[in-house]
């Protein structure tokens, strides 16, 4: 199977990865919208936030909290940010391995798209 984010987790394809540990990746944005916009990756490969049930969901536990750590090394937590994760087409989702976007840096406006 082709998926970019799954030869990003195995290193076949570079990025700046800023955190790493069993559960999630953590990279820069390629086309970053906002001065800080990072992405928290599972290792494993997920299509879309569809994929989580019981059973799973402990994983967007784990990539909230390191998304939350993540924002405040970024210098993001006084001034605030946003979690995104898009899901399909009309959701607005590219890559079909899950994601969440932290972004921040800059007054994000209230429209949800
Ligand atoms: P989506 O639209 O699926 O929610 O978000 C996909 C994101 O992945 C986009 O913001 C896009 O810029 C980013 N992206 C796509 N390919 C690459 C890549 O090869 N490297 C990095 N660092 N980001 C990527
Ligand atoms: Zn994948």
């Amino acid at each position: 199977m082709d998926c970019i984010f799954c030869d990003i987790v195995a290193g076949k394809v570079r990025a700046e990865v800023l955190h790493r540990d069993e559960q999630v990746v953590v990279i820069r944005d390629i086309n970053p919208q906002a001065p800080v916009h990072l992405l928290t990756i599972p290792t494993e490969h997920l299509g879309t936030i569809q994929e989580i049930d019981a059973g799973n969901a402990p994983l967007v536990g784990h990539m909230t909290v390191v998304a939350n750590e993540m924002a405040r090394k970024e210098g993001l937590s006084e001034k605030g940010y946003r979690l995104v994760i898009n899901c399909g087409n009309e959701g607005g989702q590219t890559v079909g391995h899950l994601h969440m976007h932290v972004l921040g840096g800059r007054q994000l406006l209230g429209q949800m798209g």
